[in-house]
């Protein structure tokens, strides 16, 4: 057992959720990261991080998609560290059609993976972190947690509904030393949102710095793209003392695209 904190950020063998958990391990927290799958190269990156940050990072496995999944990811957690003090509901997955078009299976997945997950793994943390006394709950919802585009009704209504769920959760624990927030980020730079651009260059008939600052920055003022290690500094900041009191709200990491 550790004495150290254990924060668990789901979804996060890539992108943001591996740029949080490293950002974790660096501060010398516990760390367990996830995702669906279950391969040596999981593994590996677990020990990894734990090398390069000498602190204990755990891979465990859990389909964000599941409920008793969700929950089980908790108690590993737990059961690995001895608490959870810090619980980051990140895994997400998005899809792109007109609403009379949506695939009823991806409108599913997508409210199951980008919303209904944070249900559980919160509600399989809360009696653990009042048992410890307190924690932090971050939620990575999105700019489209606050404003709409369209083609997205399945990624706005699941992030839409994570503030709401942020707030709720942020009321009901407000006395038990424990937080709950959600990030907002604008387009972040990661390998899924990367591996668009030479797509998008042969679409359009641009070069990269045009379709990434005429297309895919089009709504995001800086036009420049979010890094994963600002929305990785963000949580560590949310999940810092000098956040005790920040409860039940958002942080937009957006270069202004929600000031629109
Ligand atoms: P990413 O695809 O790089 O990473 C997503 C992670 O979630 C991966 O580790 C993947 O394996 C995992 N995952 C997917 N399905 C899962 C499942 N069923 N169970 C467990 N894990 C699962 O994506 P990203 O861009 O880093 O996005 C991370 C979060 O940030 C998402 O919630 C996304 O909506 C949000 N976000 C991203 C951007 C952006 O521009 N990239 C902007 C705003 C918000």
């Amino acid at each position: 057992m550790s004495t150290r904190k254990t924060a668990i950020v789901t979804g996060s063998t890539s992108g943001i959720g591996l740029a949080i958990a490293e950002a974790f391990a660096r501060q010398g927290m516990n760390v367990v990261i996830n995702s669906f799958s279950d391969t040596p190269a999981d593994h590996a990156l677990a020990e990894k991080l734990s090398r390069e940050q000498k602190a204990e990072v755990v891979y465990v496995q859990a389909d964000m998609s599941k409920a008793a999944e969700c929950r089980a990811l908790v108690a590993k957690a737990e059961k690995e560290f001895g608490s959870v003090d810090i619980l980051v509901n990140n895994a997400g997955i998005q899809h792109v059609a007109p609403v009379e078009e949506f695939p009823i299976d991806k409108w599913d997945a997508i409210i199951a993976i980008n919303l209904t997950s944070a249900f559980h793994t919160i509600a399989a943390a809360i009696p653990l972190m009042k048992k410890s006394g307190g924690g932090r709950i971050i939620n990575v919802a999105s700019a489209h947690g606050l404003v709409a585009s369209p083609y997205k009704s399945a990624y706005v209504s699941a992030k839409h509904g994570i503030m709401g769920l942020t707030k709720t959760v942020a009321l009901e624990v407000a006395r038990e030393s424990i937080t709950c927030n959600a990030i907002c980020p604008g387009y972040v730079l990661t390998p899924l949102v990367e591996a668009q651009i030479p797509d998008q260059m042969k679409a359009h008939d641009m070069d990269r710095d045009t379709v990434v600052r005429e297309v895919m920055l089009d709504r995001q003022p800086t036009k420049e793209f979010v890094t994963v290690e600002q929305v990785a500094a963000t949580a560590v900041f949310l999940a810092s003392p000098a956040a005790a009191q920040i409860n039940g709200t958002n942080i937009s990491v957006d270069g202004g695209w929600t000031a629109q």
